[in-house]
Order: C-alpha cells, then sequence, then structure tokens
C-alpha cells in the first residue's frame, strides 16, 4: 500500500471458483459495504478481499461465515482446485467438479504435515496443473490417475504417478489412505514434495496400494 498503513487479506470459503449468483450479489455487496479496494480471483480459483482495514476484520469474517481459526486446523487439504470437467468442457472425460467435493471434505487421522493443494483435471490437457500439485488428479478414459508429491513452488517438482484407471470412489479412498500415510510418516513441515524425494514412490506404493 502505498501509505504503508497494514491492512489485510480475507479470503471467503469457496473452492474450485464455483459461484452462484446469489454468492456473487453477496460478495459485490460486501465489497461496497467495507470499502474493499481490491477483489482478485487468485491463482487457486478463489476470490480474495484486497485491503481490508484491520477494525473490519471480524465483522467482515463473520459475514462470511469464515471462523477465527480453521476448525479443523490442517486435518483437511489446504484448497481445491477443480477445472469443470466433463460437465462443461467438451474435452473432460471425468467429472471433476464432483470429485473435487469429495476430496475437500475428507476427513483425515490428523493434522497434515504442512500444506496439501488439490488440482483435478478432467481430462490430460491438465488445465488445473495436476502434475504441480501435493495430489493431482487427471481424468483419462478409463478413470483417474493420480499423483503425489507434485508443487510448483521455488523448488518445483512432478507429482509421481500413485495410480491410474481409478473409479471415483476408488480415487478418494486412495487419496486419503496416501494423505493417512503422508501425515503419520512425514516431518511437520515437510511438503509432500521432499517427502517423496526423501521416500521415493515405490515405498509410498507398498505402503498404500493393496
Ligand atoms: S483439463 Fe480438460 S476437461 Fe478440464 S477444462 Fe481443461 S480441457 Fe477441459
Amino acid at each position: 500500500m502505498e501509505d504503508h498503513r497494514k491492512t489485510y487479506l480475507v479470503l471467503p470459503q469457496y473452492d474450485a471458483g464455483l459461484l452462484s449468483p446469489e454468492q456473487l450479489e453477496q460478495l459485490a455487496a460486501l465489497a461496497r459495504k467495507y470499502r474493499i479496494p481490491q477483489t482478485k480471483i487468485t491463482g487457486a480459483q478463489r476470490v480474495a478481499f484486497l485491503g481490508v482495514d484491520p477494525e473490519d476484520m471480524t465483522a467482515l469474517r463473520m459475514e462470511l461465515n469464515i471462523p477465527e481459526t480453521t476448525p479443523h486446523g490442517l486435518h483437511r487439504v489446504h484448497y481445491v482446485q477443480a477445472c469443470p470437467g466433463r460437465t462443461w468442457c467438451k474435452y473432460g472425460h471425468q467429472d471433476a467438479l464432483s470429485l473435487g467435493e469429495r476430496i475437500k471434505n475428507i476427513e483425515l487421522e490428523g493434522p497434515l504435515p504442512a500444506k496439501v493443494k488439490v488440482g483435478i483435471s478432467g481430462c490430460r490437457f491438465c488445465c488445473c496443473e495436476s502434475w504441480m500439485r501435493d495430489v493431482g488428479l487427471t481424468g483419462e478414459s478409463k478413470g483417474w490417475r493420480f499423483t503425489f508429491g507434485g508443487n510448483a513452488a521455488g523448488r518445483p517438482r512432478i507429482g509421481d504417478v500413485v495410480a491410474e484407471g481409478l473409479s471415483g470412489d476408488e480415487a478418494v479412498t486412495l487419496v486419503t489412505k496416501t494423505l493417512n500415510y503422508y501425515l503419520h510418516a512425514a516431518r511437520f513441515k515437510s511438503r509432500s514434495a521432499r517427502f517423496m524425494e526423501r521416500y521415493g514412490i515405490e515405498a509410498l506404493k507398498k505402503a498404500v496400494l493393496g
């Protein structure tokens, strides 16, 4: 900010960029009410209110139903990106939006060691950059391909293929099993990319497949 005044970022809790007309109207009304200087669609398909006045934080969060602290800590994935998938895109092989909803609601056995970002693409064009997410799911004609350990940050990494040809139910089960394994085996703050560099895909497969 030009005047160097401290302001905050508020992220309304909508995943995968899905917003109804009513939700869009509510966001616009709140942006006006709280004089939000800038709203932004983030790279993670979320809406951000930028430059929020510190005095407005509590009231704005309450109006957006954002809890003061995340109710489950890191017991859930950080965010889920999902493309329109076969419901809305002519190239889609699988239903990315429905799978995204299910992955978002996975309950884990404990807190995750670090952020887990999920990218779900309905076909191999990979619009949600599934190879570069901790959990990547890509729709193919024979089912879902599940990759783990991708990262797009300072030390980028392509995720390892854990399994292919999965049904939606099998994908949810295997992602849950993999994340539970990761949360028990990884060091605190170890992102999945660094964890996979140490453990290797064969060790992971041995632990979660079969
Ligand atoms: S990944 Fe495939 S299905 Fe999804 S939006 Fe891109 S082209 Fe369409």
